[in-house]
């Protein structure tokens, strides 16, 4: 091993990507073992100089709460889980206030999130909204579900910069949704003039190492504005549960080897939810939130999981990150 893991040095060193194979070799060391910590300082060292040491905060606030169909095994939105059954959703003005709090406090830029099926029309009325109250560079990003060609390109002409959309793991297994058509769906992103960000998750302690480097991979052929790595939160009430949850030392380790399985044209990689030790590992980039959260089970996460601007940049500063002060440099307007 010792052989091997010093040529995978070099080739991060020398800048090149790693393959399947050294990914694997990675992810099996044990998360406390010395080379997994000279991993997390290669990752590190990499994401600082990719972004000058600017760490960024994107805020996230969902448009709606509701029971959905999809019925994702580890999401609290999940209709079989019966955790929240009342629908409700915010109006305009109260996106707007939200989305300009966030703004106001410094996030780089502004999420908003629906359930799967909420209407794409009633998206792309709140965003009009939101894009003529936003400062013009504050990117607006949208967390929502699949979409046709024409749909994807409806959100680039409401003022969308980009959008988060994940291949989840074990997608089409533990949720309802059609893995292809969450491929399309990124493909007619990306058509549009979209940028999108991702990640490999939501990680628990049952994927293997050959399933994670398989989904590092695929994040990286996609070409997106940022990667990274999220583990999954064990949701009382959700199904995934009972397998419990990976530490943040296993997450800050998939989260550095993450970041040396993307190439360097792909300056982004996060992490979920925000620790100091996923920053220490290569993250630059993660999530304020506030509202309905699919991995709370209260309404508001804010008094809940949820993670506020001012403390995701003291957790980078802890890391030893600056925080990027102004609009996003992953989504560019
Ligand atoms: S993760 Fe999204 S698609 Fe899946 S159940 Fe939750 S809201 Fe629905």
């Amino acid at each position: 091993m010792a052989r091997i893991f010093a040529d995978i040095v070099r080739k991060v060193r020398d800048g090149e990507c790693l393959n399947r194979d050294e990914l694997i070799s990675l992810l099996d060391l044990p998360p406390d073992a010395p080379e997994s910590f000279q991993i997390m300082a290669e990752a590190n060292r990499v994401s600082k100089e990719l972004t000058g040491n600017r760490a960024e905060i994107h805020a996230q606030f969902a448009l709606n709460l509701g029971p959905c169909a999809k019925d994702c095994q580890f999401c609290s939105f999940a209709a079989c889980h019966g955790i929240f059954d009342r629908a409700t959703e915010l109006t305009a003005d109260q996106a707007v206030t939200q989305a300009r709090r966030f703004e106001a406090e410094g996030a780089n830029a502004i999420f908003v999130m629906t359930t799967a099926a909420w209407p794409l029309a009633a998206i792309l009325e709140i965003a009009a909204e939101l894009r003529r109250q936003l400062l013009p560079t504050t990117p607006l990003v949208a967390n929502v579900g699949d979409q046709t060609a024409a749909g994807a390109r409806r959100l680039r002409e409401a003022g969308f910069a980009g959008v988060y959309h994940a291949l989840r793991l074990r997608e089409g297994i533990d949720t309802r949704l059609s893995p292809e058509e969450r491929r399309r769906s990124i493909r007619y992103f990306q058509e549009a003039g979209l940028q999108v960000g991702t990640c490999v998750e939501p990680i628990g302690p049952e994927h293997s190492n050959e399933e994670l480097a398989e989904m590092i991979q695929f994040t990286a052929t996609i070409g997106p504005v940022f990667s990274g790595a999220a583990r999954r939160i064990a949701i009382p009430g959700t199904s995934l549960a009972r397998h419990g949850m990976i530490s943040e030392m296993r997450m800050a380790q998939i989260v550095a080897v993450t970041r040396l399985g993307v190439p360097r044209s792909v300056a982004g990689n996060c992490t979920h939810e925000p620790c100091t030790l996923g920053a220490a590992a290569g993250a630059n980039l993660f999530w304020a939130e506030a509202g309905a959260n699919p991995r709370d089970t209260r309404e508001r996460t804010e008094e809940g999981r949820g993670t506020n601007v001012a403390e995701c940049c003291r957790l980078f500063g802890e890391a030893g990150w600056q925080c990027l002060e102004g609009p996003s440099q992953f989504y560019r307007t």
